[in-house]
């Protein structure tokens, strides 16, 4: 089972908590979710499963995916598809409303149906926005939707006498694995570049060669214009076939971990709760992000445990990634990998977080955070 789809059903079941003429089917390829998982899903509240026996589909690219997964919809029937999506695979849900000739809408956090249309809302680039679209429709189910509901005993008891239909990849009128396949096309994956390491330096020498990597990066908001704030210029595009409803910046305070851009995490080197509250949310602020912790700082009590990067904290993906007097253990990493540029500051420059960041600066939080956070203000005007 896809790690999310239980919080996909989550969303569909609301829907037919409103309105309980809506059945809600479980659809999903046999590679993907096995007979138990399937059942799960009929205990947590679906009504029916449809599982597509795929047996040599394990590597097909998103399109040929779609393809099947709207043959078999077409078969079906169908009102509102809900996917469950990371930003990686939302290619899969603009694809099969592609081949369902329908429009899409993705990253949603919660949706309604108002008459005959759904309209849904998400939080993007600092934004909430509030989008609507006619009925039929495929919707992706963001990060910060909430969680899957407990299936309870009954549930369980239920599922097992729930119908479970199966078809073959040819019953739907598809043939072999086609050419588009990624097993024709194997992806080839780029290596990534070493860290860069930065020692020796002064603290106001080693903030600005962060800032001059950030600018690299294209991450620092000194490319704005002077009369932009650098989040006025962010274009947030309305998909074809939806309408804008609404749109309006969220506070910075309610930027969840796992919608945020920018994230400035801290460690335990950080000693205590004040540089939290102080150095990292004055950097976080400047930046326009986010303050995260590792687990070691959140099992001190000295930040949230809703602030917790990682295996048993959150999954993010942000465009920035500060990792500040954290090591990086496997346990954080596997909780901020993915993050488009990681730069980590630390005392020691042999840290395992130095193997997946891309910029080390070598130095002492407490003089080196304050010093950057200082220069950022200058950059920025307002100092
Ligand atoms: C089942 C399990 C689940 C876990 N889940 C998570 C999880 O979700 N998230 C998570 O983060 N961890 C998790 N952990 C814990 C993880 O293994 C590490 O213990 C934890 O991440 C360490 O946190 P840290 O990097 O802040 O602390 P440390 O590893 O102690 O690192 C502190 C760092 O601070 C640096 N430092 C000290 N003083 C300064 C200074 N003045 N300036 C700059 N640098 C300084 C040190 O050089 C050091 O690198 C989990 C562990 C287990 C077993």
């Amino acid at each position: 089972m896809h790690p999310r789809d239980d919080v996909a059903l989550e969303a569909a079941l609301r829907l037919r908590d409103v309105d309980p003429t809506h059945v809600v089917t479980v659809l999903t390829l046999d590679s993907v979710c096995k007979d138990d998982a399937v059942r799960k899903l009929l205990a947590q509240g679906a009504d029916e499963a449809c599982v597509i026996a795929d047996a040599g589909w394990e590597q097909a690219d998103h399109a040929s995916r779609a393809e099947l997964l709207a043959a078999a919809l077409r078969v079906i029937g169908f009102d509102v598809v809900c996917c469950a999506t990371l930003s990686a695979d939302e290619g899969l849900v603009n694809a099969l409303a592609g081949q369902l000739g329908v429009p899409s809408m993705t990253q949603l956090r919660g949706f309604e149906q108002v008459g005959e249309r759904l309209q849904g809302e998400r939080v993007l680039k600092g934004f909430v926005q509030r989008l609507s679209g006619p009925i039929p429709i495929v919707v992706g189910i963001g990060k910060s939707a909430p969680p899957a509901r407990y299936a309870a005993l009954k549930g369980i008891m239920a599922a097992k006498k729930k119908p479970l239909r199966r078809f073959t990849v040819a019953e739907l009128g598809c043939s072999a694995l086609p050419a588009t396949s990624a097993a024709s096309a194997p992806v080839t994956s780029v290596p990534k570049a070493p860290v860069r390491i930065v020692q020796g330096l002064e603290p106001a020498q080693a903030a600005q060669a962060i800032l001059a990597f950030l600018q690299e990066r294209g991450l620092l908001f000194a490319q704005s214009t002077p009369e932009s704030d650098g989040e006025s210029s962010v274009a947030l595009l309305v998909p074809v076939g939806l309408e804008l409803v609404a749109q309006e910046p969220l506070p910075q305070t309610q930027v969840a971990l796992e919608d945020a851009d920018t994230i400035v995490s801290g460690g335990r080197g950080l000693g205590g709760p004040a540089p939290f509250n102080g150095m990292l949310a004055d950097l976080a602020e400047v930046l326009g992000g986010v303050v995260g912790a590792s687990r070691a700082a959140v099992d001190a009590s000295w930040v949230p445990h809703a602030q917790q990067v990682g295996q048993t904290g959150k999954t993010v993906q942000p465009r920035l990634y500060l990792a500040i007097a954290i090591s990086g253990a496997i346990q954080h990493r596997v909780g901020m990998q993915t993050a488009g540029t990681i730069i980590a500051i630390n005392k020691d420059a042999h840290i395992p977080l130095a193997e997946i960041a891309d910029l080390l600066v070598v130095g002492d939080a407490f003089t080196l955070v304050p010093e950057l956070t200082r220069q950022l203000c200058q950059l920025k005007g307002i100092l």
